[in-house]
């Protein structure tokens, strides 16, 4: 037990989620707790998982951290929203980019006018009407406009280098008291008919005591896993991709603001780009593909000269039953994984760390906060993983047999129903606590070619040639904005201070 000046809180892996856990950790216990990470150099992380959405600006601002010393610490670049190429059709794309799309007229949602306008034949296709997708298209990016004006600013998240991240996180965590041991976890010590963890022996018969055990040792889930038992539940049933491989590759000219997830034979391929490189990896089904095929096509489809060897990894989707058993809290990896299409594992990591933060009692007796943390987390994980096996149910590649399966699976019966609602009258409702917006739901929706089979009533109460204008406008506008704004390469070499970058 810690004394009654805090827990004794000890973070088993130093890679994102560790390193994210304490840097939070120690920027918010104020009460006297002592915090220790425990990794190991020789095991090393997973050196993946560069791509953000928007929450991660919470998280920078939670801890203090200015957006130029984060930019040039961990060579980010902006991340306006991801476009999907390939997933409807081979020569199709959309994008589903951050905030607003058009703007709605009292009760009726834009989706809904668009859709009549759609209907009527004037309508453009609805990411024209995103001021995000535009810019992000046109290469453009802008910071927030000083004064409020009609067309809202731009919704951003960032593309970073993921061992960057964890250094840049390791020195604000140990600057603020963070003890980190080096070494390999050999043994974990359990007490009582609970099993609570009550140490890690770490190799040089070394010993970490703790009233409070998180679990960021990715994928092997050390703590949660294996020591407490806590069982996978397997969603590979509906996300069959168990593996990818990764390289880096120079930057192209392009200097996308947005990641790029291209649809592939037997899975997809994204591309994040940095300011000193572009992040590439390749997701597929080691059922439908063998690797060198895999490893082939990624490397046919690399818009840079490759950095490096191609590095394979292996995962199944899905999640721990509980993310909190006893005093042994997951994060990341250790708490389950659903593959990167929407870049939901770091901001996993951050609500989880948010949410452990309200709920942590002062003490270690922890049986309300476990089961709220697990309640809420389980909800988070199934919304997300609902709107992942979207784009693969909602896929348009017929005649493909990887695709084919996949838009034939049965699916979530909470999926299904929204996928219902939105074919019966382009309705979509958010479920309380949801991550995706409706907004999101509409472009994925749309974009993979879902066709509502009318509109509501609520869209025939503005008269034809006043619905057609005010489309018209609305793309005018948010093109001209965008063309105004300086290129994604110009801003953010404005932010680092250079009068150019390469
Ligand atoms: P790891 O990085 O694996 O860290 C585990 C830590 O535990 C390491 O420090 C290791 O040394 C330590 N450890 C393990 N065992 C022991 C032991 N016995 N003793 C001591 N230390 C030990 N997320 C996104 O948000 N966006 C993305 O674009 C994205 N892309 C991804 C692509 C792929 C292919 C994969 C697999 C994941 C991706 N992710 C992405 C997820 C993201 O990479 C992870 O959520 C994130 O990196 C957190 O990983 P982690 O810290 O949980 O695990």
């Amino acid at each position: 037990m810690g004394d009654p000046g805090g827990l004794d809180i000890v973070i088993a892996g130093g890679g994102t989620a560790g390193w994210m856990a304490a840097a939070a950790l120690a920027r918010f216990l104020e009460d006297g707790s002592r915090i220790t990470l425990v990794e190991s150099e020789a095991i090393g992380t997973v050196g993946v998982g560069e791509a953000t959405i928007p929450q991660i600006h919470n998280f920078l601002a939670a801890l203090g951290i200015a957006q130029a010393e984060f930019l040039a610490a961990t060579n980010a670049t902006f991340k306006l929203g991801i476009e999907f190429g390939g997933w409807r059709a081979p020569d199709h794309s959309y994008i589903h980019a951050f905030g607003a799309t058009g703007r709605g007229s009292g009760l009726i949602p834009f989706r809904q006018l668009w859709l009549r306008g759609r209907a009527e034949g004037f309508a453009d296709d609805f990411g024209a009407y995103s001021p995000n997708g535009v810019a992000a298209l046109a290469g453009r990016m802008a910071p927030p406009s000083p004064q409020p004006t009609s067309i809202p600013d731009l919704v951003t998240a960032f593309h970073l280098d993921a061992s960057l991240f964890a250094a840049f996180l390791r020195n604000y965590a140990e600057a603020r008291g963070v003890r980190r041991e080096e070494g390999r976890i050999v043994n974990v010590e359990q007490h009582g008919p609970s099993g609570s963890v009550t140490a890690l022996q770490l190799e040089g018969e070394r010993r970490v005591a703790g009233d409070l055990f998180i679990d960021c040792t990715g994928f092997r889930s050390l703590l949660l896993g294996e020591t407490c038992g806590v069982p996978f539940e397997d969603w590979s049933h509906w996300l069959p991709n168990d593996r990818a491989i990764a390289v880096p590759c120079a930057s192209s000219a392009a200097f996308r603001p947005y990641t790029q997830s291209l649809a592939r034979k037997a899975g997809w391929q994204w591309r994040i780009p940095l300011q000193h490189r572009t992040g590439n990896g390749h997701v597929y089904c080691s059922g439908a593909i063998g690797d060198d095929e895999a490893a082939d096509i990624l490397l046919a489809n690399l818009d840079g000269a490759a950095l490096g060897e191609p590095r394979p990894l292996r995962f199944k989707a899905g999640r721990r039953a509980q993310a909190w058993s006893g005093n042994v809290v997951a994060l990341g990896l250790a708490a389950g994984f659903m593959e990167p299409l929407e870049s939901t594992s770091i901001h996993l990591v951050q609500s989880g760390i948010a949410r452990l933060l309200e709920l942590l009692p002062r003490e270690a007796e922890f049986a309300a906060a476990r089961a709220t943390f697990n309640r809420v987390t389980a909800l988070e994980w199934t919304q997300i993983r609902d709107f992942l096996i979207l784009h693969y149910k909602a896929n348009g590649r017929v005649g493909e047999p990887y695709w084919d399966q996949l838009r034939a699976m049965p699916i979530p019966d909470s999926l299904a129903s929204k996928i219902a609602l939105f074919e019966e009258a382009g309705a979509i409702v958010r479920d309380e606590g949801e991550l995706f917006t409706e907004e999101g739901w509409g472009q994925v929706m749309i974009g993979q070619g879902l066709e509502p089979r009318s509109w509501s009533p609520l869209a025939d109460t503005i008269p034809s040639g006043e619905l057609r204008d005010y489309l018209a406008t609305l793309v005018h506008a948010y093109r001209r904005k965008a063309a105004a704004m300086p290129s994604h390469r110009e801003h953010v070499a404005s932010l680092l201070g250079l009068s150019s970058m390469k």
